[in-house]
């Protein structure tokens, strides 16, 4: 298709859309290297987003699934010590990083309109380092995350994804959600120890928590052992009588 044939990686990425949306408001124009297409999937991944929450981390996200692979790997090495290396009390404030990362970005993309994470962007140097145009802070940063992820599950998309920090907020507003039946759980606590993203499952009766990326791992089609007790939901309530 010509269309993708001549368009840059930038271009298929929808988080060029959300690095211009100021830019185009204000002057009506786009950020270098972006054009509607960004727009077009960042509308996408929006409505996708407002239906089923962050489906985008955990279901089309290459760079996610990369380091999801890489975790395989790491899991079989440190077994059941992966993805706890960090302890919890530390943890949950570095997962606000993320937000920094997304203001940042934005604000100085609009300010001088051009591509600033490009520059230090994993992503974009995985899926573009034979070409030259990678800057050599971000083939350093992408080692550092490919190294982070034999021992953290996702650490980019914890720790520093601005796209994932946008599209996590959604999961406080989606149509359809994630939901644990309390009266059906046993308290085996399977949901949690699967989460690439270390969320509690097993606490929650809605799960909405802006880490999580939808990859339904602790659902019961998944993980949990018993049938009905974590399903996507829409229905404001969900059934209470007792299974056990
Ligand atoms: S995996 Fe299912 S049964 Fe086990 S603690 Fe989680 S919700 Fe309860
Ligand atoms: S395992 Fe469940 S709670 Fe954890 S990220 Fe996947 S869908 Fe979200």
């Amino acid at each position: 298709m010509p269309f993708f044939s001549n368009a840059s990686l930038h271009s298929l990425c929808p988080f060029g859309g959300v690095v211009s949306v100021y830019k185009l408001i204000t002057e009506g124009t786009f950020v270098q290297k972006i054009h509607e297409s960004s727009f077009v999937l960042l509308a996408i991944v929006i409505v996708l987003s407002i239906l089923f929450g962050s489906v985008f981390c955990g279901f089309v996200c290459p760079f996610g699934s990369v380091q999801e692979w890489i975790g395989k790997l790491g899991k079989i090495i440190f077994k059941k010590r992966f993805n706890k290396f960090i302890p919890s009390k530390y943890d949950k404030y570095f997962r606000y990083f993320r937000y920094v990362v997304l203001l940042w970005v934005v604000y100085i993309t609009a300010k001088t309109g051009t591509l600033v994470f490009a520059n230090i962007d994993p992503y974009h140097a995985l899926f573009t380092f034979w070409t030259g145009e990678v800057a050599i802070q971000a083939l350093i940063f992408l080692i550092v995350v490919i190294i982070l992820s034999f021992i953290i599950e996702r650490p980019f998309c914890k720790y520093f994804c601005p796209l994932g920090a946008f599209v996590g907020l959604f999961n406080l507003i989606r149509i359809f959600k994630i939901k644990r039946n309390p009266s059906y759980c046993i308290s085996c606590k399977k949901c949690n120890s699967v989460c690439p993203m270390n969320i509690d499952v097993h606490s929650k009766e809605v799960i909405n928590d802006p880490q999580c990326v939808t990859c339904l791992q602790c659902s019961s089609e998944i993980s949990c052992p018993v049938e009905n007790t974590i399903v996507f939901e829409t229905r404001r309530g969900i059934k209470n009588e007792n299974k056990y």
